[in-house]
């Protein structure tokens, strides 16, 4: 089975200008903004600017140089919010939701970068 695409997903029309977001960082392959509804003081969405569904799809397919970009961007953004552990911060979360199971909302890549608080166990509960 391949990945299907929807090119009308939010994080795609951010990406083409025609939603505004709260832009934290942005590189030839990389855009961050601000979640719309943050969980907690520190809720940075960093998504690719190519098209891909979830991380899987993104580690399958995306180039070297697009994978080495998205993750440069992630260590500058923890270290530039104060929250990278190494560097005296506190620590963070990231989450990346795929699919029906993960209750993926928005069908492109992202991950969520959580931080500023103590965020709790990694799950709220077991089913
Ligand atoms: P998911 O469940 O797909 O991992 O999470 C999608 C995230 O995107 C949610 O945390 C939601 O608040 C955020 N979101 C949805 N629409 C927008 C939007 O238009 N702008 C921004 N900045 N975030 C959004």
């Amino acid at each position: 089975m391949a990945y299907a695409y929807d090119d009308q997903n939010i994080f795609a029309r951010i990406l083409r200008g025609e939603i505004p977001n709260s832009t934290v960082m942005e590189t030839d392959h990389t855009l961050a903004f601000n979640d719309i509804a943050p969980q907690a003081p520190v809720h940075v969405l960093v998504i690719p600017k190519g098209a891909y569904v979830t991380l899987d799809h993104f580690a399958a397919q995306a180039s070297e140089a697009e994978i080495v970009d998205f993750h440069r961007v992630v260590a500058r953004i923890c270290a530039d919010l104060e929250v990278a552990p190494g560097m005296g911060g506190a620590g963070y979360r990231v989450i990346s939701n795929a699919g029906g199971d993960g209750v993926q909302e928005v069908p492109h890549y992202h991950l969520h970068i959580l931080g500023g608080r103590p965020l709790g166990r990694m799950l709220a509960k077991a089913v």
